[in-house]
């Protein structure tokens, strides 16, 4: 349940009211909005129904939220989250670019994908340095060596970067470089990732599951925000259908649905959506048009050469004129 203040309550009305939650073993994770703060409770239903919170000094209502997940809910927090990330900004109106390759796979690749993204006005910079593969012969990144590539390329560029962490064990490792991690689809519902990813400070960019349901995706989320971590970044990158001319389907209505559901910005990944390049800019266009908070798109300095995804990912000439495009419809949107 949610408890929501009056306008003005004093925050000694907050902190008794807290401390009675805590008495009856509840969590309370406090919302502080722009006129009145939300208190989420999360705890034994039974004890917690049991107190007269109404009667409380200061509380306006308690709201029951039946859905299986609470702080990343609407009902939780009203307005959108806004991430900061050095000096970017998501979420809150921003329409974000994250461009890169697949996979870091050299220090001059790296580069040439980093300083094309800066040029044509993204603001993060994305790539691989440890590989979820289907096969385990296929290349599975260049770890440690590949994350400093990265950390080279922000350093040179000043784009924060975004890459992925697909074992607990290296989210440390992983933290020291990015900055922002990388949840990939088949780690969505690794809870015991997630669960140590809500101790970190680190933002995070949690992709569908290529098979989850949005309320899976709205659980794996809550899963991270339970634990303290309220960065959370979600990323639509399509889900298994019957259909064989994309890679996946591109649930382009989970863009609205959650956007209704969640305060949490919403990406979304054309690229690993249809594998196919040439779909990646109308798809951007509609991700925009649908109100997605960015995009994250796959860029190669030569992708006939690229040792991941070549045939999804854009040249840089390609990713400049999407960008031209995608300028000129944000500006009709009134987007930023
Ligand atoms: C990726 O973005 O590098 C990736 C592997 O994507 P996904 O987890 O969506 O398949
Ligand atoms: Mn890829």
């Amino acid at each position: 349940m949610v408890i929501v203040m009056r306008e003005g309550a004093s925050k000694k009305d907050i902190d008794e009211l807290i401390a009675l939650l805590h008495e009856v073993g509840a969590e309370a994770h406090v919302s502080q909005g722009e006129f009145r703060t939300v208190i989420g409770v999360i705890g034994d239903r039974e004890k917690v129904m049991q107190m007269p919170l109404e009667a409380y000094a200061g509380v306006e209502k308690v709201v029951p939220i039946m859905k299986p997940y609470k702080l990343v809910s609407r009902e939780f927090h009203e307005e959108p989250t806004v991430i900061k990330v050095r000096d970017a900004e998501i979420g809150g109106g921003h329409f974000n670019i994250i461009a890169g390759p697949c996979s870091v796979e050299s220090e001059e690749q790296v580069l040439l994908a980093a300083r094309a993204a800066k040029a044509a006005g993204a603001e993060f910079f994305r790539g691989g340095a440890f590989k979820p593969r289907s096969s385990p012969y296929s290349f599975q990144g260049l770890a440690e060596d590949g994350l400093k590539m990265l950390a080279a390329a922000r350093d040179e560029t000043g784009l924060p970067v975004v890459t992925e962490v697909l074992d607990v064990r290296d989210i440390e490792l992983v933290s020291r470089y990015a900055d922002v991690l990388q949840v990939g689809a088949r780690n969505m519902q690794n809870f015991l990732m997630l669960k140590e990813l809500g101790y970190s400070e680190m933002p995070i960019l949690l992709k569908r599951g290529m098979s989850a349901t949005i309320e899976e995706w709205m659980m794996a989320a809550e899963y991270i925000l339970k634990e303290g971590n309220k960065k959370v970044i979600l990323c639509e990158r399509g889900i298994r259908t019957f259909e064989t001319a994309t890679r996946n389907t591109l649930d382009i209505s989970s863009i609205p649905i959650v956007k209704g559901l969640s305060h949490l910005p919403i990406f979304v990944d054309p690229s690993h959506a249809t594998g196919v390049r040439e779909l990646v800019p109308p798809l951007c266009r509609a991700a925009l048009a649908a109100g997605a908070d960015g995009v994250m798109v796959e860029i190669h300095p030569n992708p006939r050469e690229a040792l991941c995804d070549g045939s999804q990912s854009l040249t840089i000439d390609g990713f400049g004129s999407m960008m031209e495009d995608l300028k000129g419809l944000a500006e009709y949107l009134g987007r930023k």
